[in-house]
């Protein structure tokens, strides 16, 4: 571009007609031209002008600035090439002359040929020193670069090793001065290679097959310590000599890290091995990433069969069950939230091989690279479950009987009262007692006593409902409630009880028998009242001379 743009020259001249002759010639040969008379103009022009490419400055000149003050003072701020010109020429200017950057001097009027080639030559070293610092400054940036850079950098020859130089970083590292490290080759850093493998690992490189090679190794510093590093090694020509850059990275913390890392990994896995409970996790699709050795106890799959399988798809067998995951499971992908996150909640499931098992889970939510992960704690609670269903049964049954206690049976007589509010279908209750028990207890024992009351008891249970609710009274006195059973029903069903014990051969006792008390439920009617009344029909019936059912009214 700038080839074709004329270049500017400014003539300081105090003589119009010297500056007019000198101009002219300049125009003719294609320069542009521009005038002032004082050193003051001048400096004001190259101030208020961006492109002066050279200045004609006379050295003696009207104002208070001569020409060689003028040209230091622009030269303070601007790179321009000045070329003097003077009348007379003396030893006492030539000295002026040196003290600032000239690009030559000529004599006022001198010929066409010597002021152009003077300008040309003056323009054109100008443009080369130009070049050569702008090739200073680019490379003081690049040594900077490399002095500066927070890795170590090596330059060697890629056939002596020999170290041509090492930045700052590499020398503070190791401890090596610079002279000391040009005494010595790349290979004298490296402990672990031999010199033979380290050849063979570099021929990918000297070869140009690869552009650059990375492998970990370890360097040694001058007091022998080591260090391990990632080296980065590539080709270069340089001076028309094929030298190798290592860019050396110490991972030291890296390495530090690394270790601590992997021991938390091994003490995590330790604990999720060694957990007596099953520890499970499952990614965002809800398929198993984790299933430890306690899980596999519990459940009866092995890791293998589960891992990447949908947990619930295995472990949920109903059907709309396994659709309410879905949809619930949905929610927890886009947010990590569920009605079962952060809670421990009891679940019954299947063990592989069929048997139904309780679980007590506590389930939380992990975020994994922006999508949302499960993990589940999961004790296997089936013994507890069963010995607290014990109790509960031992709670609510009569041990000798076997069938319910006069406690519970006061719980379902509640209920049942309850519900008759509701829905105005009426219950009714049998309450029976055995005749002359007691000569029976005289006679042949308490033990066989024992044995009248459980065969009793089991007569009974077996003919009733199973939403009948048959219960030991107190001794010898049974009770039966009736839910949705009419008077009638319940004095028909007594009548057959009756007849049934009366049947009943008894080993060793022989025949039984036992006076029967029916009664149902009136709206007016509380626990205590229903109660009474069926057990004053009792009376009535053992009044009557036993063996029989009395209905009430
Ligand atoms: P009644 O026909 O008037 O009912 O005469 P009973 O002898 O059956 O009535 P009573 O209330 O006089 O006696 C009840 C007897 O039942 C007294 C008691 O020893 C006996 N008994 C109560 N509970 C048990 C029990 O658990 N085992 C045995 N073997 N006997 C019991
Ligand atoms: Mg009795
Ligand atoms: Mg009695």
């Amino acid at each position: 571009m700038n080839d074709v743009e004329p270049k500017k020259i400014l003539i300081v001249e105090d003589s119009r007609l010297n500056a007019r002759i000198t101009a002219d010639i300049l125009i003719k040969y294609g320069y542009d031209v521009e005038t002032v008379r004082t050193g003051e103009e001048a400096v004001e022009k190259v101030k208020s002008e961006q492109n002066l490419d050279l200045i004609l400055m006379d050295i003696e000149l009207m104002g208070k600035l001569d020409g060689i003050e003028t040209a230091r003072l622009i030269q303070q701020y601007k790179d321009i090439p000045v070329i003097f010109l003077t009348a007379n020429a003396n030893k006492e200017i030539m000295e002026k002359i040196k003290s600032v950057t000239g690009y030559g001097y000529m004599l006022k009027g001198v010929d066409e040929y010597v002021l152009i080639s003077t300008v040309e030559m003056a323009l054109k070293l100008h443009e080369t020193n130009t070049t050569l610092k702008q090739r200073e400054r680019m490379f003081q940036f690049y040594h900077h670069l490399f002095e500066n850079s927070p890795n170590e950098i090596y330059i060697f020859h890629s056939e002596t090793f020999k170290l041509i130089s090492a930045n700052r970083r590499a020398r503070e590292n190791l401890g090596y001065s610079l002279e000391e490290l040009k005494e010595m080759t790349f290979f004298d850093l490296k402990p672990e290679i031999d010199i033979q493998s380290f050849k063979e690992l570099l021929a990918p490189l000297y070869e140009g097959k690869r552009e650059f090679i990375i492998f970990n190794t370890t360097q040694r510093r001058k007091d022998g310590s080591t260090y391990p590093v990632e080296l980065h090694l590539l080709l270069l020509e340089f001076a028309e000599e094929k030298v190798y850059m290592a860019i050396v990275i110490d991972v030291t913390e890296r390495k530090t890290l690394e270790r601590e890392l992997q021991e938390r990994n091994e003490i995590l896995s330790a604990i999720m091995k060694s957990a007596r409970d099953a520890i499970i996790m499952i990614d965002d699709k809800g398929d198993v990433t984790f299933w430890n050795p306690a899980a596999e106890q519990v459940f009866g799959y092995t890791k293998e069969e589960v891992m990447g399988k949908e947990l619930h798809r295995f472990m949920i067998h109903d059907e709309s069950l396994y659709q309410r995951y879905k949809e619930a499971f949905k929610k927890f992908q886009s947010s990590g939230k569920g009605s079962a996150v952060g809670k421990t909640i009891e679940l019954k499931t299947k063990h592989k091989d069929g048997h139904e098992i309780y679980v007590e889970l506590s389930l939380s939510a992990v975020k994994i690279k922006d999508s949302w992960h499960a993990i589940g704690i999961l004790r296997d609670i089936t013994e507890r479950k069963k010995i607290e269903e014990m109790i509960y049964l031992q709670s609510i049954t009569d041990p000798l009987t076997n069938i319910y206690n006069r406690r519970f049976f006061m719980q379902m007589m509640e209920q049942e009262m309850e519900r008759t509010r509701r829905n105005g279908k009426p219950f009714s209750l049998i309450m029976f007692d055995i005749d002359h028990f007691k000569s029976v207890n005289d006679r042949f024992g308490h033990a066989a006593g024992d044995m009248v009351l459980k065969s009793i008891a089991d007569t009974v249970k077996n003919r009733i409902r199973k939403t009948d609710c048959f219960a030991r009274w107190g001794g010898e006195e049974f009770i039966i409630l009736l839910p949705e059973t009419s008077l009638k029903d319940a004095a028909g069903l007594a009548e057959e009880l009756r007849e049934k014990l009366s049947n009943m051969t008894l080993p060793e006792v022989g025949h039984i028998t036992a006076s029967f008390g029916v009664a149902s439920f009136r709206p007016s009617d509380t626990i205590d009242t229903i109660l009474l009344r069926a057990d004053d029909m009792l009376y009535e019936a053992k009044a009557a001379g036993r063996n029989c059912v009395k209905i009430e009214k």
